[in-house]
């Protein structure tokens, strides 16, 4: 793996784990943002092939929002180059876009370079509970009709109870429906969000 700085970015070999990548851009103040809940177990590759995004993907996107360029062998052998280092390599018709998320049917990545960010700021996490889904779902429509959170996760009443009966959070087994929300906003703004 090799990071730039000046330029945020990051070369990396497919094998790496998401974390390992994530750990490494993190010794220089940088943030890889896709986070499959997998990230400790799922290699970057893999996160190419299935354009993999988590629980930040909500503002920040999936895997293929932080690929610029890659490396890929096709079935022939021959060894291509899709996109590039900077932002503006985007002439023509993206191959690089056609490759994340096309599950190795296409050609073996073996090189990708990956586009990083500031790291993410601390957030403000809002939990609550609804009588309904339906209620639960038009709060996710006017949450995200305004504002961008870090984080919306949505869990119906089986996903409540199947997670208490594991984890004994303390979870509202009552709820018809949850949500965690989260801003990353700086300041004022990520209490205005979070309020
Ligand atoms: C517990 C768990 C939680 C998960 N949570 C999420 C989640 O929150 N969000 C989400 O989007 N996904 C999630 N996933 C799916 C996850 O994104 C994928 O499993 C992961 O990205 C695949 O990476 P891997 O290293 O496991 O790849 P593998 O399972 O090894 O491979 C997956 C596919 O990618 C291909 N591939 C692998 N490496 C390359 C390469 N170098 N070149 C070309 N093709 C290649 C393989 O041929 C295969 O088709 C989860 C998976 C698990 C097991």
């Amino acid at each position: 793996i090799v990071v730039d700085t000046a330029t945020r970015t990051a070369v990396v070999q497919p094998g790496l784990l998401n974390a390992e990548v994530k750990k490494a851009v993190a010794a220089h103040g940088l943030w890889y943002p896709p986070d499959p809940s997998s990230f400790e177990i799922c290699s970057i590759g893999g996160n190419v092939a299935t354009n993999a995004g988590g629980l930040c993907c909500v503002k920040y996107g999936v895997t293929t929002d932080y690929i610029l360029g890659l490396e890929v062998v096709l079935a022939d052998g021959t060894a291509v180059r899709l996109g590039g280092p900077r932002l503006k390599d985007v002439a023509g018709l993206s191959l690089t876009k056609l490759f994340v998320g096309s599950e190795g049917t296409l050609g073996v990545v073996t090189e990708a370079t990956l586009r990083l960010l500031p790291p993410q700021h601390r957030g403000c996490t809002v939990v609550a509970s609804f009588d309904s889904v339906r209620a639960a779902a038009g709060a996710v429509v006017t949450i995200t009709g305004r504002i961008r959170p870090s984080m919306l996760e949505f869990m119906d009443d089986v996903a409540i109870n199947a997670v208490e009966d594991k984890l004994k959070m303390g979870l509202d087994r009552s709820a018809k429906a949850m949500l965690v929300a989260a801003s990353d906003d700086r300041g004022a703004a990520g209490v205005e969000d979070t309020e």
